[in-house]
């Protein structure tokens, strides 16, 4: 089997061929400065560009760098879920390719990891180079999830993390599909502490977390996270019955007690549209929450992969710490 490293990072990349060597150069010059063992695990999730050959080009050259390639474009949550599936170190540090996530910041996690902490999370005090749009939706949207939830997710904090090996394998057992993997640390507990950075503007390239990717995984954080838009029917319901009924006593005391019935179609309109649109919206809840539970049902595996580079030394990546049954197994592979 792999001999256990002290320092795993896990990078994802998709259409990153701009940053990934200098990605690779800043970790290396911070975590070799460190002293310690550690390896570096790309995760290529189905990029369309030279990103995969690139990462194959580094593998050759230094044997701590491991590439894990995806068979198509599984998403960001699982080419972080895959990262980690496939590391082997005492601790795992999560980090974006792009060097938003300033590597230099790493050695400070590892410190508090020291002092006894379990999971080291950066939490963002400034974005730099971001869309005024994309500030206020993801500081409107850190602030919903916090009130929909009852598991405590931090605010204004990304993936960017350093965790223990036990709650790593922790999340890897977690094998639901909707990831959303900052408040599936959360809810694992142990010891978390935060270390402040600035969000630093992307080295190069557009971001590839279009607005359709954020709709999604912030449907998927607070589906997996929170029932209560569930309970909303209910709540809406007996609210409205309740103004319904107070109307009705109205109506029928204006019928019987005085002559001015009201013609009232603009009313019933308004009121037909209201009610429609409303139990229209409470199916769309329900949608979401069956999708998903349907997903679930299938059972498939998480991700596909399709090559794995520099893994060699190890027999079975996943069965390094963590147990795994067959349903489990997620890993198909083509060779
Ligand atoms: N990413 C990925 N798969 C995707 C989209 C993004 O692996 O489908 C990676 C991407 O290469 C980057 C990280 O996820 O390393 C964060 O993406 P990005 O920087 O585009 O998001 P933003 O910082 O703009 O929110
Ligand atoms: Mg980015």
């Amino acid at each position: 089997m792999r001999k256990a490293c002290f320092l795993s990072v896990v990078v994802p990349m998709y259409n990153e061929e701009e940053v990934i060597e200098t990605t690779y150069r800043r970790l290396t010059s911070v975590l070799e400065a460190m002293g310690e063992s550690y390896e570096i695990v790309f995760v290529n999730d189905g990029s369309r560009d030279r990103t995969a050959s690139i990462v194959r080009g580094l593998c050759e050259s230094d044997p701590r760098v491991r590439l894990v390639d995806f068979s198509r474009n599984f998403g960001h949550q699982l080419a972080v879920t895959a990262g980690m599936d496939y590391t082997s170190g005492r601790t795992v540090v999560l980090i974006d390719a792009d060097l938003q996530d300033p590597p230099e910041i790493i050695p400070e996690m590892v410190n508090r990891w020291r002092e006894g902490y379990d999971v080291v999370y950066g939490r963002r005090i400034a974005r730099k180079g971001e869309t005024w749009f994309k500030k206020l939706t993801a500081t409107l949207f850190y602030r919903f999830l916090k009130m929909m939830t009852s598991v405590n997710i931090p605010v204004d904090t990304g993936d960017f993390r350093l965790m223990d090996r036990k709650v790593c394998d922790t999340l890897s057992r977690m094998r639901e599909r909707s990831r959303y993997i900052r408040g599936m640390v959360s809810w694992a507990g142990f010891r978390q502490t935060s270390v402040d950075y600035v969000r630093e503007e992307r080295f190069a390239g557009e971001t590839k977390y279009p607005l359709r990717k954020m709709l999604r995984l912030s449907a998927d954080a607070i589906t997996s996270f929170s029932t209560k838009p569930l309970k909303l029917a209910g709540i809406l319901g007996f609210l409205l019955s309740a103004a319904g009924f107070v109307y009705l006593i109205v109506v029928l005391y204006l019928r019987l007690f005085t002559d001015n019935t009201q013609p009232g179609w603009s009313s019933l309109i308004v009121i037909s549209l209201l009610f429609h649109g409303i139990t229209l919206s409470l199916l769309g809840v329900l949608g979401e929450y069956i999708g998903r539970i349907y997903e679930e049902a299938k059972g498939r595996p998480l991700y596909v992969v399709s090559d794995e580079v520099n893994f060699e030394q190890s027999e079975n990546p996943a069965s390094d710490g963590v147990q795994r049954n067959e349903t489990d197994s997620m890993m198909i592979r083509s060779r």
